[in-house]
């Protein structure tokens, strides 16, 4: 895995894909799309991006990365539980992937509907209870402030429920980055600390 980017560079790539696909510029998700055969043997996505299930954000596309590229789980709130945290350990671990996103964006439904609270069925209930940390941590009730807050919680939060991404940021090598995508521009804005 030495050949793999540093959370540094990596970072530095998704800035430029999501440059790109701001001003228009994207080169098309298929131009890199190497053999067959190169598919067959294996991945080495440069990052893992762990977005909202929401239809208008698509991290391909927003990123202007192609097949291979970059390591992405998606579900409603972008939460840590416990499949999501298993999907993006296996990355880190396997992959050796550098740095992980927690993308959040605006007017995300799954927020919404943690702020509304109220009884949402087994289900969503159960997922929704991985937004209430940010609810409370939150000044507000604007969702685009708790939405910036639930993408901070959720990188701490992965790091403190897995021991792979515990180890990985110990070392130096593993960089977590909250994000927030701008439904208006594409653009992202990257919280790094
Ligand atoms: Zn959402």
């Amino acid at each position: 895995m030495s050949d793999n980017l540093s959370w540094e560079s990596a970072l530095n790539k998704l800035k430029e894909g999501n440059s790109n696909f701001v001003s228009d510029r994207i080169d098309g998700v298929l131009d890199n799309y190497k053999t067959n055969e190169d598919m067959v043997k294996g991945q080495s996505p440069f990052a893992i991006i762990l977005s909202c299930a929401d239809s208008r954000v698509v991290p391909e596309l927003v990123f202007d990365a192609g097949i291979g590229e970059i390591f992405v789980i998606r579900v409603a709130g972008n939460v840590s539980n416990t499949s999501s945290v298993a999907s993006l350990e296996y990355a880190v671990a396997h992959l050796g992937v550098n740095l992980i996103l927690v993308l959040g964006h605006e007017n995300c439904g799954a927020v919404s509907a943690a702020i509304g609270g109220g009884d949402n069925g087994h289900n969503l209930n159960h997922l929704l209870c991985h937004i209430t940390p940010a609810l409370h941590a939150c000044e507000t009730n604007e969702v685009n402030d708790v939405v910036k807050v639930n993408a901070h919680l959720t990188c701490k939060q992965i790091v403190s429920k897995s021991a792979i991404v515990q180890n990985a940021v110990d070392s130096g090598n593993l960089k977590l980055v909250p994000g927030f995508y701008n439904l208006a521009t594409g653009k992202v804005d990257f919280m790094e600390s």
